[in-house]
């Protein structure tokens, strides 16, 4: 799976039409200060379904939508595309292209698509969940991330690793197997019960 494209229109500073195509090798974003590169990052984090408007910078979500300058109007919409090439099926779909959309307007009404079908925002978060990819993931680090990352306590930074190595979903499941063992090790003594019983 690889990031192919990403497509901003009307999100933050990105007024008009920007096609951003990620070709083989590392790609690297430049620019002065406050010139949006923040924003692309941000529009990725919100196309693949951030909630939190708080942590897009904003009061609340229609903040995203560009909001005019001196010399041009305030828009109606943001709309936000990304493309993955998913020929290795690394995304759980068939599809071997995934594009997914999301739109807003300034009156709150959203729009989701996944390969320019209409879904809800849970279908997009679904495509994304387990694959280290979604909201709460690693793989998109903000500033301010780093930050609290160095300043944060052992214990937490420890579960940052673990969460990274794929340890976490191996604990978890451990634990959740352990709690199965410990039920079923309650029937076997309720079953021994009965079988003292009938003898
Ligand atoms: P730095 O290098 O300082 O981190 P950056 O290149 O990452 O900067 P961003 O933080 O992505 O820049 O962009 C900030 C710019 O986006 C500001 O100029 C801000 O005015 C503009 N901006 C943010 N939200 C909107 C919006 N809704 N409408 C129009 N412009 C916006």
């Amino acid at each position: 799976m690889k990031l192919k494209s990403i497509e901003i229109s009307g999100f933050k500073s990105f007024a008009d039409r920007t096609k951003i195509e990620f070709r083989d090798g590392m790609t690297g974003i430049v620019g002065p200060n406050g010139s949006g590169k923040s924003n692309i990052t941000e529009a990725i984090r919100w196309v693949m379904g951030e909630q939190s408007a708080k942590s897009l910078r904003g009061g609340k979500m229609p903040d995203i939508i560009f909001a005019g300058t001196e010399k041009r109007k305030p828009l109606a919409r943001a709309s936000v595309t990304i493309v993955f090439d998913n020929a290795d099926h690394f995304l759980k779909t068939n599809y071997t292209e995934v594009v997914v959309t999301r739109r807003l307007f300034r009156n709150g009404d959203s729009q989701y698509q996944i390969n320019h079908i209409d879904c809800r925002l849970k279908d997009i978060l679904n495509l994304f969940i387990d694959t280290g990819l979604g909201r709460e993931s690693f793989s998109i680090i903000s500033q301010g991330r780093v930050e609290s990352i160095f300043n944060s306590k052992p214990e937490d930074r420890r579960s940052i690793i673990e969460e990274v190595a794929g340890v976490l979903e191996y604990k978890q499941n451990k634990q959740k197997a352990e709690s199965e063992l410990a039920k079923t090790s309650g029937y076997l003594e309720r079953v021994n019960d009965l079988i003292v019983e009938l003898d």
